[in-house]
Order: C-alpha cells, then sequence, then structure tokens
C-alpha cells in the first residue's frame, strides 16, 4: 500500500455518505472532506447578514461578500470529526440546523458560490489521500478519482434517520418537517443548471437501505484494496 487514491462519494440528502466517508478516511488515515459541511457554513454566513432567509434572497450581496467567508476545518478531539469554522468560529453545530438545511439549496445553486468551494475542494484533493463527500465530487471537483461512490436509500428511511439525529441534539422538529426539506434539497440539488446532483458514468451505486453500515464499509474496502494493490 504505497500510492494514495482519492475517493468520491455522491449522493442524495442524508443517505449515509459521512458516515461511510469518515469511517474509510479513519482506516486509511485519509483526509476526510465534508463539502456539504462548506455550502451550509456559506449559508450560514448569508443568514448572518441578512443576505438571506426564508423570505428574501440578495444574491448579488452574496457574491460581492464572498471575500470575506474564510472557511475551515480543525479535528475535534472529543468527537474525533473535524469541525467547521467560519472566520475561526466553531460552526459545526448550528450549521446542522433545519434553518440552515431549508436555505443551504438556494445557496449552492450559485455560480460564485460553487467556484469558490470546488477550487477549495480541488486544492485539498491535489496530493491525492482524500475522501471527499458531496453532490458533485465524482462528477465535477475530482472526475479523476480512483474511486466513484453514488449513495442511495429511500426518503422515508433518510427522513428517519435525519430526525432521530436531530432529536437526539434535543432540536424541535417534526418528522414531516425533515421529510419536506429532504425531498426539496433532492429536487434543487438535481435540477439547479451548476454542477446538478448526478451520477457519474463510473460511479458504482451503493444503496445503503439494504446494507448495514459494516457491510457496506467491508464492501468499498474490498473496492479500495483492490485499487491499491494494482
Ligand atoms: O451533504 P449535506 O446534506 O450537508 O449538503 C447540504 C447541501 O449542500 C446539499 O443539499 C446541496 O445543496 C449542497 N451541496 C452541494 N454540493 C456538494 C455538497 C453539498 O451543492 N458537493
Amino acid at each position: 500500500m504505497t500510492n494514495k487514491i482519492n475517493i468520491a462519494v455522491d449522493g442524495f440528502s442524508s443517505c449515509g455518505k459521512s458516515t461511510l466517508a469518515k469511517q474509510l478516511a479513519q482506516y486509511l488515515q485519509y483526509i476526510y472532506l465534508d463539502t456539504g459541511a462548506m455550502y451550509r457554513t456559506v449559508t450560514l454566513f448569508a443568514m448572518q447578514n441578512n443576505i438571506i432567509s426564508p423570505s428574501h434572497f440578495n444574491k448579488n450581496t452574496l457574491i460581492k461578500k464572498l471575500d470575506e467567508i474564510n472557511i475551515s476545518f480543525k479535528y475535534n478531539e472529543q468527537t474525533k470529526a473535524s469541525d467547521a469554522y467560519l472566520n475561526n468560529e466553531n460552526v459545526e453545530n448550528i450549521i446542522r440546523s433545519i434553518e440552515v438545511s431549508n436555505l443551504v439549496s438556494e445557496i449552492s445553486q450559485i455560480k460564485q458560490v460553487r467556484q469558490k468551494m470546488v477550487a477549495l475542494q480541488q486544492e485539498i484533493a491535489k496530493n491525492k489521500g482524500v475522501v471527499m463527500d458531496g453532490r458533485d465530487i465524482g462528477t465535477v471537483v475530482i472526475p479523476d478519482a480512483e474511486i466513484k461512490l453514488f449513495m442511495t436509500a429511500s426518503a422515508e428511511i433518510r427522513a428517519q434517520r435525519r430526525f432521530d439525529e436531530l432529536t437526539a441534539k434535543g432540536e424541535k422538529v417534526s418528522y414531516k418537517e425533515i421529510f419536506d426539506n429532504i425531498t426539496k434539497r433532492d429536487y434543487l440539488d438535481q435540477n439547479r443548471e451548476e454542477s446538478p446532483l448526478i451520477q457519474a458514468n463510473d460511479a458504482i451505486v451503493l444503496d445503503n437501505s439494504k446494507y448495514t453500515i459494516q457491510e457496506q464499509f467491508n464492501f468499498v474496502l474490498k473496492l479500495v484494496n483492490e485499487k491499491l494493490s494494482k
């Protein structure tokens, strides 16, 4: 095992992409990059600066202010994962809130936002050894990734998982609110003009309603070992 590879994990909202990507990165000692967290962080910045709310969106102001957004990640010893930072402030929890989830797909449609995020992502991936999850990783960000996975699961299963996750953290949300958010984001992410969510031709589909987390991990690990032994 000498050469490092890049692994792209794309798919619908809340279908376990980050669980798998984190497991792989930890096992392989690779960098894990949650690109959804980056779009969520831009969304939070826009909310905090009154650029977006459920009733208005001033796209041009956001484009003008893009240079004021600095996104970074720092490893959190307690959670054993990286936390997202917006201009040096830890925003890991707040970017997962339903308020941010409800607006993020508006923000992620904007070409200039995507250009900025993709440039950062490509910089991180250029030396290989990265597991990245998102919507356009295998198609746009690292189309030369050695392994591309495309994850799916039914909207009901995904909504239930996200509901359990958020209520465990004490957030007051209803299952319906989450289900509606997930299906709306799926629609917007698949139908936007800029890098829509589509399966790369050479991606391997993983329907994770059919597998346990461990089975899924073992399946992908086999693929990784095959690639690394070539
Ligand atoms: O992965 P997560 O659900 O946290 O992503 C939040 C949102 O960010 C997605 O619904 C999508 O609009 C956007 N996104 C994207 N491209 C990526 C990752 C996320 O457009 N590579």
